[in-house]
């Protein structure tokens, strides 16, 4: 499981050896749809589900990507740190997490288990509607 997981992650992608520095992340549209298809991905392997309200997860989603573009690894976007840096090199925090691998907890809300009162019935959600939802 661990192993799957891993091919999982954003920074497992095959073009991360240059995260965010590289021209084609410019403007960080390559990063959301990074992020956006990892977390579709995510979702389905672990059987988690997106919010019922898709502006958290777009909110959620765009907030990784940010982090990705800006420090070069998707620290989780809903906590505070002294050092963002030094969290994406101790990648305790990287999403997937510790706490959302080691037990599905992910207080942002952008996977939810079965038995979450807050959970949607999609694991998925286009690059278009991530847009709208974070665009005003
Ligand atoms: S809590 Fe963990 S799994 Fe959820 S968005 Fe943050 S880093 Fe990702």
């Amino acid at each position: 499981m661990t192993a799957s997981d891993a091919s999982a992650t954003p920074a497992a992608d095959s073009t991360s050896s240059a995260p965010a520095r590289g021209p084609a992340a410019a403007g960080g549209a390559d990063s959301l749809e990074v992020i956006r298809k990892f977390a579709e991905t995510y979702a389905q392997r672990t059987g988690t589900y997106f919010c019922s309200d898709p502006g958290v997860t777009a909110v959620v989603l765009e907030g990784l990507a940010r982090h990705k573009d800006e420090l070069g690894g998707a620290l989780c976007p809903c906590r505070h740190y002294e050092d963002k840096q030094a969290e994406v090199a101790q990648a305790f925090w990287n999403c997937p997490c510790v706490p959302m691998r080691e037990r599905k907890e992910c207080h942002c809300m952008l996977f939810l288990t079965e038995d979450n009162p807050f959970r949607g019935e999609k694991q998925t959600i286009s690059l278009e509607e991530v847009r709208t939802l974070t665009a005003s």
